[in-house]
Formats: structure tokens, C-alpha cells, sequence
């Protein structure tokens, strides 16, 4: 992944300057109980003004909310790590799988496109063999790429690197 230290962009949020290092948000956290994640010190690194875009435990939160909603500070954790994303996105540090996911989107409407297991899932569900999406619907679908082309969604990925 790119490496963004010294990057403009990786100035800390003064939002988080608020932080007290109280870790009520870590001890909340479902995602740190089984993967790296530590969101507590993710926002004292930001914090201290180091860079965090290249950070692998950006991505392994769920955005459950559950650190923003106890924070005592009211520091708006998930808002700030969201706009971290972004900024990290934008910067080209983007996983190989998020590039799939984008790519599914542009091409189907679909984060998770309708394959023949979903298929077969759903007939033995009863249900119908295709969503009510834009999988049923080609005008609709050429509206959604249309949309997404239009705010730049596909130039996050470069096809070649998929
Ligand atoms: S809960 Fe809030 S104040 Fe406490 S460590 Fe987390 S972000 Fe900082
Ligand atoms: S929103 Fe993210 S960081 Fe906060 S508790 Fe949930 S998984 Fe953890």
C-alpha cells in the first residue's frame, strides 16, 4: 500500500482531540475481541498527528456504532474513521477485495452478484430465481452505472489491478 506519511491529508481531526484514552471504545468493541482492531489507540496514533490511511485495522471495523454511542467525550468515532476511509480510498490505499467489490457494483448493481448458488438458495427458499433488483431490469441497472460513473465511482479502480 502507498505510503501517505508526511500526506496533507492525514492531519488529525480536531474531533478526536477530545480524546481522553478513557478505552471504554476498545472494551466496547466486538471486532477487537477478534481481530487487531484497536480503535483507541487508532485515535491516539491520528491523534498525535501519524499517519493512520495504511492502517490494515482501518478496514476490520463493522461500523456497529457501539464505541460512538458510549464514547464519554461523544467523539463521533465512526464518523471520523468513515471520513478516514474515504481519505485512504481516494489515496489509493484500497484492498484488493474492495477493488472486487467496487467492480461488482459497476457491473452488475450488485455488491454481491446474483451467481447460480445464490440462484439455487433462493428457488429452495421459495422464492423467486431473481431479486425484484436491477438484476430484473436492464434500464435501471444502466441507471445505477450511469449514477455511479457520474461521482467518479469508477475511476477508484484501475481494472488492470483486479
Ligand atoms: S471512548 Fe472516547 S474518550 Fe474514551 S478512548 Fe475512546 S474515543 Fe477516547
Ligand atoms: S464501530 Fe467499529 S470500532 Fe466502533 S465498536 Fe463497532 S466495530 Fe468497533
Amino acid at each position: 500500500m502507498k505510503n501517505s506519511t508526511g500526506n496533507m491529508s492525514e492531519l488529525p481531526d480536531i474531533s478526536i482531540l477530545k480524546c481522553m484514552q478513557c478505552g471504554i471504545c476498545s472494551g466496547s468493541c466486538p471486532s477487537g475481541r477478534f481481530m487487531e482492531l484497536n480503535i483507541r489507540t487508532l485515535i491516539k496514533k491520528s491523534a498525535s498527528g501519524r499517519p493512520v490511511l495504511d492502517e490494515d485495522e482501518l478496514w476490520m471495523c463493522t461500523t456497529c456504532y457501539s464505541c460512538q454511542e458510549r464514547c464519554p467525550r461523544q467523539i463521533k468515532i465512526v464518523d471520523w474513521l468513515l471520513s478516514v476511509r474515504s481519505k485512504a480510498v481516494h489515496e489509493g490505499n484500497i484492498k484488493p477485495e474492495h477493488k472486487q467489490v467496487i467492480k461488482n457494483l459497476l457491473d452488475t448493481g450488485h455488491a454481491v452478484p446474483i451467481n447460480q448458488e445464490n440462484i439455487e438458495k433462493r428457488e429452495r427458499l421459495g422464492l423467486s430465481s431473481l431479486p425484484s433488483t436491477v438484476v430484473k431490469d436492464d434500464g435501471a441497472l444502466k441507471d445505477v452505472k450511469n449514477l455511479l460513473k457520474s461521482c467518479g465511482f469508477d475511476t477508484i479502480i484501475n481494472e488492470d489491478q483486479i
